[in-house]
């Protein structure tokens, strides 16, 4: 699902999001940003060909090995809508507020491409929240669901927590860029 997809279900004189455009190179920039859309949830986005890989991650990361966590893969995002926080007009495509939850850099373990393709993607995090090994694992879906749904999860190591530990969701809910909360 690629940027045009991105592009027409926004309207560009209404919301402050960034309209952006494909990247060359080859980064490996990682986001989490925090969406209070009609259901809050937390949009994973990993840098490959210029573009951001997104899915809406509905219940949001956990640090506990084997905690399945949703992942709707849903269209790229231009490598701008990483820097994007604040507020889409309500009524709008994804209305609701948008913080920088998580930022840094993820490294794929193996080739990304055939990794996306297989449906099963490993790869590190360094980020300023999450960091470690994690997996995409694609679901088997029905005919005709037009979603894929993926599941997120934590690898066991030394940046996994027990079950029963504080919820890094909980623990650190303010943005990385302007430490501030969703009301804020
Ligand atoms: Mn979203």
């Amino acid at each position: 699902m690629g940027l045009q997809v991105n592009q027409k279900k926004r309207k560009f004189d209404v919301t402050s999001e960034p309209r952006g455009h494909v990247a060359r190179g080859k980064g490996n920039r990682y986001v989490i940003q925090k969406h209070a859309a009609r259901r809050l949830h937390y949009d994973l986005r990993l840098e490959l060909d210029g573009m951001m890989k997104s899915w809406a991650v509905t219940r949001g990361p956990s640090l506990v090995p084997g905690e399945k966590r949703l992942a709707m893969h849903v269209e790229d995002h231009p490598i701008e809508y990483n820097s994007f926080e604040g507020t889409i007009p309500q009524g709008e495509y994804g209305g609701g507020t948008v913080m920088i939850w998580d930022r840094g850099r993820w490294y794929p373990e193996g080739d990304p491409h055939r990794g996306l393709q297989k449906g099963h993607l490993d790869f590190m995090l360094e980020g300023e929240k999450l960091r470690g090994r994690w997996h995409l694992v694609r679901m088997r879906g029905r005919p005709g669901e037009t979603k894929e749904a993926w599941l997120l999860l934590k690898s066991k190591d030394e940046e996994a927590r027990e079950p029963g530990n504080p919820d890094i969701l909980e623990e650190k809910p303010l943005s990385v860029t302007t430490g501030r909360s969703m009301t804020e």
